[in-house]
């Protein structure tokens, strides 16, 4: 039975509890194992993130700029960070390019938050930016 690594914990460190509640119960029963890569993220993290592909290289990873539009990473009004970024962890590694495997994680993600009655978002699910390492804990109300 799988258990977040210390990496994964101090990444769910600033998260909102809903989502830390989904992820804990998640990882307890998981078919492939997992590992937080990214949760809260600063204001000048996300103005990094936002300069690759635009004024610095790389390619573009996000469209939140951190201010006009700014990513559920970023911690709301309540003081928590909505989102996290995830990858399978197979034989001791971080795996970037496991799509398959990352697939089978967030269906399972899903499934246990549904079960939990607690709503979801995937980045896999969407078109742009198509972001499967993604997952976001939906606004309430
Ligand atoms: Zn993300």
């Amino acid at each position: 039975m799988p258990i977040f690594s210390t990496r994964s914990s101090n990444n769910l460190k600033g998260i909102h509890p809903r989502l830390v509640r989904v992820l804990n119960a998640a990882i307890k029963t998981t078919p492939v194992d997992f590992i937080i890569v990214e949760g809260v993220r600063s204001l000048s993290r996300q103005q990094q993130l936002y300069a690759q592909g635009r004024t610095k290289p790389g390619p573009v990873v996000t469209y939140a700029d951190g201010i006009k539009s700014r990513s559920n990473h970023q911690v709301h009004k309540d003081g928590y960070g909505y989102a996290v970024d995830l990858y399978p962890f197979i034989n001791g590694r971080v795996e970037l390019n496991a799509d398959k495997e990352l697939k089978i994680i967030a269906a399972h993600i899903k499934q246990t938050a549904a079960g939990m009655d607690i709503k979801i978002t995937w980045g896999g699910d969407w078109k742009r930016p198509f972001d499967p390492p993604h997952f976001e804990l939906m606004e309430e109300g």
